[in-house]
């Protein structure tokens, strides 16, 4: 299976509705085209998916077979890691070793959610009861059982297309549910190589359906449709608010993983070298196209000087490059509505009296390459220090206090992630309970494990990916009574 025959595959995908250029991020220049799935395609596959799942044969079976069939697409993603890690560095443009470091951890995420198969089950109760016109008790047995939603629908976006798609399909496939999965329209590339890993590893038809298109046209159909039962869905706030009011036709049980702005708390006390250079990595790593970024960086006064300083000197060395250019550390943007947008939080910044340390503009060459920019004089009514810009971008403000650190740092209305560098241990762990975000973290950034769960607070989600929530995000709750 070539990367070519990927791009050739896409191609010949039936639709109904717009042709959609593919667009490498590096050369600007197209990779390929595809149509636009157009909503009849939706029905047909809702329809698939609902026979899949009525007939049972996926959800059907025990859940050790399920296992055998998850450990199967996590050998083969193994097996294609060289062109899955090619596609999606091809596609967004990211250093190709970073591809190749995500790959495993998308074989991860089928084998860990195929341990869970057997593992779900309800709850026995012990329960008297009496009936409504009897002073007698009467014994029952009582359960619950955990049953898979049904048909839902994976919506995600482009900035980690395999491992988007892997972190959604492996607990949903766990759970028995059949679906409509939709990739962002900038990067259908290695999700159509992952469909086939999954038809090959054995997962009956009708129970995984690709379908490539537009947000606005396969991504709105799944959201309204009557049959899909649940949308898991990654994405941005603002879609994420649409999601909801387009799921209230059949009150269809949503989850969110939304967008961020998060705040990086850096004491005076902290290993200083290290935080700097992780609060530096932490958003200027894949061009601040990272949900968990930290694009608020907050810094105790005292050392503030030496932290503005030392982030800009990382900004300033960061080679940007495509996949293959020799000692690229960072990508591009997305697309040139990405870069348009972010130059538009620069420029509007620049106007109100901002101060970029460094970057600001774009690179002089091909591609969506922005320099990575660190701004200071930021002040809490301005669009960029409020809104999630997605780029290699951050704000630099002092700081005093506890109490002023974490009331600047809340001050937010995403709630994704925090973190706080300190070697002030007590201190470290009032923090973790002040900071209003779903993941906090100590001393470290950009960790992340499968078994541990993530989620938003405030507007950046609702409900919880990854560990046991993660297979339960996808199944529902039946109690079932019998009188003895
Ligand atoms: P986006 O919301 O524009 O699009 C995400 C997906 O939703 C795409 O597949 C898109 O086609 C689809 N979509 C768009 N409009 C839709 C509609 N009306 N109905 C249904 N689907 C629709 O987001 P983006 O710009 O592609 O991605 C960046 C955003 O994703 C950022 O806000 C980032 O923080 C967020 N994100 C969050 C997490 C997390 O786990 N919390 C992880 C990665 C990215």
């Amino acid at each position: 299976m070539t990367l070519q025959s990927v791009l050739e595959d896409i191609r010949k995908r039936p639709g109904s509705g717009e042709v959609i250029p593919v667009i490498d991020p590096v050369t600007e220049e197209p990779i390929t085209e595809f149509t636009d799935c157009g909503p009849a395609a939706v029905d047909d596959a809702a329809a698939r998916a609902r026979a899949a799942f009525e007939a049972g044969v996926w959800a059907g079976l025990p859940g050790r077979e399920r296992a055998k069939v998850m450990w199967r697409i996590a050998d083969l993603i193994e097996q294609h890691a060289d062109e899955l890690a090619e596609l999606d560095s091809l596609n967004t443009g990211m250093p190709l070793m970073q591809a190749q470091l995500v790959v495993p951890t998308c074989a991860e995420f089928f084998r860990y959610y195929a341990g869970w198969c057997t593992k779900v089950n309800g709850n026995a109760y012990d329960v008297k009861t009496s009936g409504i016109a009897s002073d007698t008790y009467v014994d029952m047995h009582t359960y619950t059982l955990k049953e898979p939603y049904g048909v839902v629908g994976l919506i995600f976006p482009w900035n980690g297309p395999i491992f988007n798609a892997s972190a959604k399909l492996a607990p949903a496939l766990a759970a028995g549910c059949s679906m409509l999965v939709k990739p962002a329209e900038e990067t259908p590339l290695s999700a159509l190589l992952l469909d086939r890993l999954i038809a090959e590893a054995g997962v009956p038809d009708g129970v995984v359906n690709l379908l490539t298109g537009y947000g606005h046209t396969a991504g709105a159909a799944i959201t309204a449709h009557p049959d899909v039962q649940k949308v898991a869905f990654t994405g941005s706030t603002d879609v994420g608010k649409e999601i909801v009011r387009a799921s209230a036709g059949n009150l269809k049980k949503v989850m969110l993983e939304l967008g961020g702005k998060s705040p990086v708390l850096i004491y005076d006390d902290a290993d200083l070298d290290q935080a700097i250079m992780m609060a530096a990595m932490g958003i200027f790593v894949h061009s601040g196209q990272g949900c968990v970024c930290g694009s608020r960086i907050f810094v105790q006064r005292g050392v503030y000087d030496r932290v503005v300083e030392g982030i800009a000197m990382i900004a300033d060395n960061l080679k940007l490059g495509g996949p293959r250019e020799e000692g690229s550390m960072s990508g591009p943007l997305i697309s040139q509505k990405q870069l348009t947008r972010v130059l538009g939080f620069l420029d509007e910044g620049r106007s109100d009296g901002v101060e970029v340390v460094t970057g600001g503009h774009r690179l002089d060459r091909k591609g969506y390459f922005v320099h990575p920019t660190v701004l200071t004089n930021v002040e809490r009514g301005m669009r960029l220090y409020q809104q999630e810009i997605f780029g290699p971008v951050v704000t630099v403000l002092p700081f005093d206090d506890d109490d002023e650190a974490v009331a600047m740092a809340n001050d937010t209305t995403y709630g994704l992630a925090a973190t706080a560098w300190t070697t002030n241990l007590a201190r470290a762990h009032r923090l973790a309970k002040r900071l209003q975000a779903g993941t906090v973290t100590l001393n470290c950034q950009l960790v992340f494990d499968h078994t541990v769960p993530f989620g938003g607070y405030k507007q950046s989600g609702w409900g919880h990916e990854f560990g046991r929530e993660g297979i339960e995000a996808y199944m529902q709750t039946k109690s079932v009574w019998a009188q003895l």
